[in-house]
């Protein structure tokens, strides 16, 4: 057996594994990255380019439905399916080949394909036959599709995130079991292609969404346009003749059933961790499986093992996996005086439309008698009327006494950039007042943001703790 002897072993090619393995280069070590599949990471491969392909179609498509209401008559819409395939499979396949040849360009020696487990706490065993004795290993393996029971026996025949990006056409008919981000997104994305779609849920969650005002907007907006079936209760899957036949318990409890032509299952992610030997580490492992892991160090207590990305269960993003990566990447190398490191402030966006987006502390996190909230809505926001996406709310967050910005639930047009202004000033330690002295271009969709965090700013006054100087230098408020 072929025994390798490096300072750290990094187990997944994946956003997390490319930047631990960078950091442990940087720093003087010899790292070995262990790939048990293609690389090209999810992200690229299967996850964030891909599905933002897909609904740039379907934003294209969905221009010109909205376009008679300015008058514009482009007359009746044709949509070319395997054309918008072979784009959505062209242009991510060019960004999976440039995460591939930067890939390659590791030393040959330092990179292993094959699936790699734990045979001792920081020991590997490659599935092709070599062992590794690691000084530290970080497992960037990320995560997995989570596919529930009633799809076990037909497993063959639904789709995940990571077969529907492979599909040569459009389907007729698509159900889309989840209301999450991933399942809203690819869903939508397919309903305004022309796919008849329809969502399934056991939950009435839609979206990653904890404030209930923001929650109840987005239900009465997107049940408006989507096909919603939630609060149902899936019983069935059989293969029949052009597709897949859904039984399903009504919300109401009646037992309905409906074929559709393929089925994507969207109903969440779980760490890839199966047969990963994790026993072998001698670390304490919780219900889920997984040990305890700090955010701040990716250590899993004191041991020379580090987790990073997506597998950790933390926040399941690229800019985290590649922060962890950095991190786990250096504290490797660093073991055991490993570094804490402060996180950025929380940030994450759904691209469907309207946008949704969580910055900072969610609506479930606050207390109180330390937080005041404040709202704008979208739904007569000037410059979002103009083109016709007036639709959606911002909830702003803020703590008493310190008058900070500490976090928003947003649901409307253009979050994505709104969300990275508010993460901005909430990671600068930004008052509401203070962001309120930052200039605001007309006409702008962050004129809504400026009434919500003006709405802030008064509600922060009107707790009477704030400092006077807070206040002293508002334009616009
Ligand atoms: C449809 C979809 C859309 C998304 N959209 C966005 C978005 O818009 N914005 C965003 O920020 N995030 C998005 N994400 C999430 C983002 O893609 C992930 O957070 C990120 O790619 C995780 O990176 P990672 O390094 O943790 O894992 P990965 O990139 O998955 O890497 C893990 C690697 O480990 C390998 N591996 C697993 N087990 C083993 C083993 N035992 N031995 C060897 N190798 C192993 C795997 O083959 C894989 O290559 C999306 C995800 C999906 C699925």
């Amino acid at each position: 057996m072929e025994r390798i002897k490096v300072d750290v072993a990094v187990i997944g090619a994946g956003t997390a594994g490319l930047n631990a393995r960078r950091e442990v280069e940087k720093r003087g070590g010899r790292a070995l990255l262990i790939e048990s599949t293609a690389y090209g990471t999810t992200c690229a491969r299967v996850g964030c380019m891909p599905s933002k392909l897909l609904i740039a179609a379907a934003d294209a498509a969905h221009a010109i439905d909205v376009a008679p209401a300015f008058g514009v008559n482009a007359g009746s819409v044709r949509i070319d399916g395997a054309a918008v395939m072979q784009r959505v499979q062209r242009e991510r396949d060019r960004f999976v080949g440039f995460v591939v040849a930067d890939t390659e360009k590791i030393d040959a020696a330092q990179r292993r394909f094959g699936r790699a487990r734990f045979v001792g706490p920081t020991r590997l065993a490659i599935d092709d036959g070599v062992e590794v004795d690691a000084r530290a290993v970080v497992v960037a393996t990320g995560s997995t599709p989570f596919v529930p029971a009633p799809f076990d026996a037909v497993r063959a025949h639904v789709l995940t995130s990571d077969e529907v990006f492979e599909l040569a056409n459009l389907p007729a008919s698509l159900a889309v079991i989840g209301t999450g981000v991933i399942a809203l997104e690819l869903g939508q994305a397919m309903h305004r292609l022309g796919v008849r779609t329809a969502f399934f849920s056991p939950l009435d969650d839609l979206g990653p969404f904890t404030d209930p005002d923001v929650r109840n907007i987005v239900r009465r907006d997107l049940g408006a346009e989507l096909d919603l079936r939630t609060g149902v209760r899936l019983l069935d899957a059989q293969t029949v003749p052009g597709g897949l036949r859904l039984q399903w318990q009504s919300a109401t409890g009646e037992p309905q059933q409906e074929t559709f032509e393929r089925v994507l299952v969207a109903a969440g992610r779980r760490p890839s961790i199966e047969g990963l030997g994790l026993e072998a580490t001698g670390l304490e492992l919780g219900a889920n499986g997984l040990p305890a892991i700090d955010a701040q160090t990716t250590q899993c207590g004191d041991a020379p093992i580090f987790f990073a990305g997506d597998v950790n269960g933390h926040l399941p993003l690229l800019h985290e996996a590649a922060d962890e990566g950095r991190i786990a990447g250096a504290n490797a190398m660093l073991w055991p005086a490993v570094e804490r490191h402060e996180r950025r402030v929380p940030l994450a966006i759904a691209f469907t439309d309207p946008q949704m987006a969580m910055v900072g502390l969610r609506h479930a996190d606050l207390v109180p008698e330390r937080h005041v909230v404040a709202s704008a809505s979208f739904d007569n926001q000037g410059r979002a009327r103009v083109a016709g996406r007036n639709r959606g709310l911002v909830r702003l967050y803020g703590e008493v006494g310190s008058c900070r910005l500490v976090g928003a639930e947003m649901f409307g047009p253009g979050m994505e950039h709104m969300a990275h202004l508010l993460a901005w000033a909430v990671q600068q330690r930004m008052t509401a007042p203070a962001a309120l002295t930052m200039p605001f271009y007309h006409p702008v969709l962050e004129e809504g943001l400026r009434t919500g965090l003006r709405a802030l700013a008064r509600e922060l006054r009107a707790q009477g703790s704030c400092r006077p100087e807070d206040f002293a230098d508002a334009p616009g408020d």
